[in-house]
């Protein structure tokens, strides 16, 4: 079965320094889990950047690894329910002794977590999968994203828009991982992105133009004061059971 993986070259621009590119780059915490990290030389990098880096990471296409994973584990006889809890204990049943919760938003209501909030992005699949991943951070703070989407195209992006509850009031955890949603996207921020990529991604133009799939908008799923990793023993139907929290992972899935 396709696992949605691929090792791609990558990219990561900045057109003014940050705190994670001064000092040689020591900010950049993940530059240890890459391959092939180094520092490009001024002759390498493009227009208005004044640094950046170049290295070899997976690019993910997030829906067919997680088919990948779920068959792997069915393959090992696991069981898979797909139902709404309305709260962790429903989750135990008779015979469970342990839940593990990583409901993004879902955390909210069933772990009471007022601390978890939405932030949605808007991003658009174009045809071709690019050469290599790009970002490049703008000075404004704006981030131009070119991500390589194995066996599907390429995801240009990525707006961030802090704390937006639209429809989320109806289904407060509705996240990205329940599908991207193609309304509520905003057509001038998709002509925005496509213009902003265009440089990142010169192979995928065709007559000068991405051949668009469609645009689409997530939420991620964060939290003030970052990622909640907690074990709970609680009381379930007379036994102590476990309850492992593991939500907030933002923008960083
Ligand atoms: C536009 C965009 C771009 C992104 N780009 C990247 C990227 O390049 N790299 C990266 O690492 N991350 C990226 N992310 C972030 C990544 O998608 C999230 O961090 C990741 O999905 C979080 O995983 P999670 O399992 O914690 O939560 P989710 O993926 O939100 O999964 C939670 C699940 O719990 C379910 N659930 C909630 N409540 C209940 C309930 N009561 N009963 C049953 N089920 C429930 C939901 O339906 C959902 O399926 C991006 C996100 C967006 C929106």
């Amino acid at each position: 079965m396709e696992t949605g993986l691929a090792l791609t070259p990558s990219y990561y621009y900045w057109e003014e320094h940050t705190e994670e590119t001064v000092n040689d780059f020591q900010g950049l915490e993940w530059k240890q889990y890459v391959g092939d990290f180094r520092v490009l030389e001024p002759v390498e990098l493009p227009e208005g950047v004044c640094c950046g880096v170049q290295y070899t990471t997976f690019a993910i296409n997030p829906v067919r690894y997680m088919y990948y994973l779920l068959e792997r584990c069915r393959e090992l006889g696991v069981v898979t329910v797909r139902k709404e809890a309305s709260s962790l204990e429903e989750c135990f049943g008779e015979d469970v002794d342990a839940v593990v919760n990583c409901t993004g938003m879902g955390a909210r209501t069933l772990a009471g977590d007022k601390k978890v909030y939405p932030i949605k992005g808007q991003t658009v699949l174009v045809r071709g999968e690019c050469r290599a991943v790009k970002f490049r951070k703008a000075k404004s703070g704006w981030q131009d994203a070119v991500l390589r989407r194995p066996g599907e195209g390429t995801i240009l992006g990525v707006s961030k828009d802090e704390d937006d509850w639209y429809d989320m009031t109806i289904r407060e955890h509705f996240t990205q991982a329940d599908g991207n949603r193609s309304d509520n996207v905003d057509p001038d921020l998709t002509e925005v992105i496509l213009e902003r990529c265009k440089e990142l991604a010169p192979e995928l133009l065709v007559n000068g133009k991405f051949d668009v799939i469609r645009s689409q908008v997530g939420r991620r799923p964060a939290r003030k004061g970052g990622i909640c990793i907690e074990i709970k023993r609680v009381n379930v139907g007379g036994r102590e059971r476990i309850i492992c929290h593991h939500y907030g992972h933002g923008g960083t899935g």
